[in-house]
């Protein structure tokens, strides 16, 4: 063993490869990005380790290791738990015979999604155990116990963390490469009664899950990991007590800390919810404060324990008003919740007076290609009667003023399939669906080959910069190289389209501005399903040297270059546009707009 300073997320990566896992899979999400990133890292050259084109592939890819005996783990965020619902829902059925491991960070607040979903009352919904950690060494350990579960009792099974375990840093001990697990593989044994899915074998899997379930509420209420933190529980006349999970767990003990008279029901396994030890807790408890971030899962949990045992205590929480509903909860928020519980008010601590911070509305960066494109397209449609169906990515940023060209945002690839029904439903509107080009892999294919099938007439924007950019610059099967960094051929997105069958399919450069604009009219003009390939690298990768200079002789102060563009290197200074040197990237997109030519030495990508 050896002592690390690892981020949450490393801390699952290195606990996974210390448990001897084979295979690894994921699709690029924050807040659970980085576990897929060490594990490529920091694996042994035979760990395969892949970023797949989306959750459902990663997940299915998983599921043929673990059917092979081998143990695999699978990365996603929680929205993108939806996206592999589908394999997910059957593999239950199916169980695996290696151990299997679907790390599903969840994301409170929302910081960084589009939903604040709660994947412990997924694995209720899906009857997939959960593991929830509550440090950054918790979860390195306990990703080590879920293999074993899982291949114990041969289920795929849930570890969540949150985004405060993701990204909180902690000194812990690991094992060194010598201590990890090494298993035996007997690889795939062909068996269809086992592994081929038919209703007959779902109704007796149905019931084996259902038994196993209810063993393992038992199993979880010995698993030390859940446990009852005693104190005399004696506050007033009433004895109360809290029960707690994750994050909000160490939130509740910090405030706990003078007031440790309370005791604790730690939950670890929200699901199944270990029910003898939940006895054990509320039985002399008059009253039960549950504090838990999204849904009132351990809330829902006691109650059904109470009913189901006759136990008159009362149980508090979300769904009595005593927590906040939505959001994440903070030491502040926590602490609050249990002084009002307590009927107790402590002194305010006088907090330093800290300027507040500056508004920084999300922007796309100076030079950003799809800055180019949008306004490619915004001239090209002016006056026209249209509809820009946006989708995940950071051109969704292209929404903003003065760009104002996303229109609609629902999840990965939705766009595509939106543009088609408002098309279907109004047939005068010019449909756009933007799309980016990792996005275009993980969820768009389908969306184009829906719209060529049922003969929608719309045009599809690939924002191709080469990368995974949101979530970090991560490859895609578009750039020609693997996580570990391995060059392989490119999957060439305008050979897909043309397969699919759309015969116009144009590239351009979007920093080209007038070569784009002429682009998006002939192209736009076609009837049916075409596309758009705008082609230019994501500028935080590919930072060219030359940037533009605003002549400001020449400059008359029209401003057609700051309101137009929306670019952040371009301010207005004694009534004249002033480029921000340390900004810009000299993308030359304002050089192309200023009707006065007052900008140049710009270099385009
Ligand atoms: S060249 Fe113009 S548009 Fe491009 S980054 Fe610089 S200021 Fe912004
Ligand atoms: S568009 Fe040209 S003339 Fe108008 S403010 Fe910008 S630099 Fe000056």
């Amino acid at each position: 063993m050896h002592s690390e300073f690892l981020m949450g997320n490393e801390a699952i990566a290195l606990g996974a490869l210390a448990a001897g896992v084979n295979l690894a899979a994921g699709y690029p999400g924050t807040p659970s990005t980085e576990i897929l990133e060490t594990i490529a890292k920091r694996g042994a050259a035979d760990v395969h380790v892949e970023w797949s084109i989306n959750e459902k592939a990663g997940l299915e890819v998983a599921a043929g290791a673990a059917y092979s005996g081998a143990r695999a783990l699978v990365t996603m965020k929680q929205v993108g738990l939806n996206v592999a619902a589908d394999p997910l829902m059957s593999l239950e059925y199916i169980g695996v015979k290696g151990g299997m491991v679907i790390v599903v960070a969840d994301d409170p607040g929302p910081i960084s999604s589009q939903t604040e979903q709660d994947t412990r009352t997924f694995g209720m919904f899906s009857k997939v155990p959960v593991f929830d950690p509550s440090t950054v060494a918790e979860a390195y350990e306990m990703v080590q116990e879920a293999f074993a579960f899982s291949e114990k009792y041969h289920t795929p099974v849930f570890l969540r963390p949150t985004t405060r375990i993701d990204h909180a840093y902690e000194a812990i001990e690991v094992k060194d490469e010598a201590e990890y697990e090494q298993k035996e593989r007997e690889g795939f044994v062909k068996d269809a009664s086992k592994w081929v899915i038919f209703p007959k074998l779902s109704v007796r899997s149905h019931a084996a899950i259902e038994a196993r379930n209810a063993e393992l509420s038992k199993v979880f209420s010995d698993y030390p990991r859940n446990k009852i933190l005693s104190g005399a529980g004696q506050q007033g006349s009433l004895r109360k007590g809290i029960a707690s999970h994750g994050v909000s767990s160490m939130y509740t003990r910090d405030n706990l800390a003078q007031d440790n008279h309370l005791p604790v029901l730690h939950i670890a396994t929200p699901f199944p919810f270990p029910e003898e030890l939940a006895v054990k807790f509320l039985e002399g408890l008059d009253e039960v404060l549950c504090i838990e971030e999204l849904d009132p899962v351990i809330e829902r949990a006691l109650l059904m324990v109470c009913g189901k045992y006759h136990l008159p205590t009362i149980i508090r929480g979300k769904l009595t008003g005593d927590i906040q509903t939505v959001g994440e909860n903070t030491v502040e928020s926590v602490g609050k919740a249990i002084d009002a519980f307590l009927g107790q008010s402590r002194p305010e601590e006088k907090a330093e007076a800290v300027p507040p911070l500056p508004v920084r509305p999300p922007v796309l960066c100076a030079g950003c290609p799809h800055r180019a494109s949008f306004l490619a397209v915004k001239e090209a449609m002016r006056g026209q009667k249209t509809i820009y169906c946006g989708d995940i990515g950071c051109y969704t940023l292209g929404n903003a003023a003065p760009l104002d060209m996303c229109d609609t945002c629902l999840c990965m690839g939705a766009g595509i399939n939106i543009a088609q029904g408002v098309y279907h439903m109004d047939p005068q509107t010019k449909c756009f669906a933007f799309v980016g080009d990792s996005t275009f892999f993980a969820a768009g294919i389908t969306g184009t080959v829906n719209a060529f099938y049922n003969q929608a007439d719309m045009t599809l924007v690939v924002l191709d910069n080469s990368t995974t950019a949101m979530t970090g610059h991560q490859p895609h099967p578009g750039t020609g190289k693997t996580i570990r960094g391995e060059v392989v051929e490119a999957v060439s997105i305008e050979k897909v389209l043309r397969a699919i069958g759309l015969s116009v399919v144009e590239t351009v450069n979007p920093l080209d501005h007038a070569e784009a604009v002429a682009t998006v009219k002939r192209v736009a003009s076609e009837p049916g399903v075409k596309a758009i390939i705008f082609k230019s690298p994501c500028v935080v990768l590919a930072k060219p040297a030359a940037r533009s200079k605003v002549e400001a002789e020449k400059c008359i102060g029209c401003q057609k270059c700051i309101r137009s563009l929306g670019c952040p290197a371009l301010v207005l200074q004694e009534g004249k546009a002033f480029i921000d040197e340390t900004l810009c990237t000299g993308c030359t997109l304002c050089e192309s707009i200023c009707p006065v030519g007052a900008i140049a030495g710009g270099e385009k990508l």
